[in-house]
């Protein structure tokens, strides 16, 4: 999501108070990360934690859009249902390389809340997606897969990350070597 910011020109910022919009990547996994995320879309909604700048725009991404988009702005937290402040837009997982139409779109007030989400996810990198690394010159992360197809009953991820899909090993090659040639 970063890399296509990035490759749109658009500049990014530790302080919330000075972003025209805030996006909350959310992850709905456990509990805590649950709260988590809860904790954050509060904090960026009130502006308890920061001043927002003026006509600020939130949108939440991730898996608890995803999740739970049937029922939003209502989620299921770890302490039962919560009902979300106001947020500008819900993207879900296949919408993260569409994230600069749809920050046009929410700056020009034209968004549903919930127009960017999809039933299902089926997305997954190549080596030609736009990246934006966020960690030291000497590593970097290179998903492989996505998805899982085993209904293992304590667990949600197949039903938030969708099928199991892998990436060709060609695939994988070519971005690691571009990774080197960039460290
Ligand atoms: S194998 Fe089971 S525990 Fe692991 S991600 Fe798939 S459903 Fe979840």
């Amino acid at each position: 999501m970063i890399g296509h910011l990035a490759k749109a020109g658009m500049s990014m910022t530790a302080d919330a108070s000075e972003a025209d919009v805030v996006i909350v990547n959310t992850c709905s996994f456990i509990d805590a990360s649950k709260h988590e995320a809860l904790e954050a879309i509060y904090e960026m909604s009130d502006g308890k934690a920061t001043a927002r700048k003026k006509g600020q725009k939130l949108i939440v991404a991730g898996c608890m859009s995803q999740r739970y988009q049937g029922a939003l702005p209502v989620v299921e937290g770890a302490k039962g249902r919560v009902e979300l402040p106001k947020v500008d837009a819900f993207i879900g997982l296949d919408q993260v390389t569409n994230i600069v139409p749809v920050i046009h779109k929410v700056m020009g007030g034209e968004a549903g809340m919930t127009e960017f989400l999809a039933k299902t996810t089926t997305f997954i990198p190549d080596f030609d997606t736009p990246r934006f690394r966020l960690t030291p010159r000497h590593s970097a992360y290179i998903k492989i897969a996505e998805g899982c197809n085993h209904p293992c009953t304590f667990c949600i991820i197949p039903r938030i990350r969708g099928r199991h899909r892998s990436r060709t090993v060609e695939s994988v090659v070519k971005e690691a070597r571009q990774l080197v040639a960039e460290a």
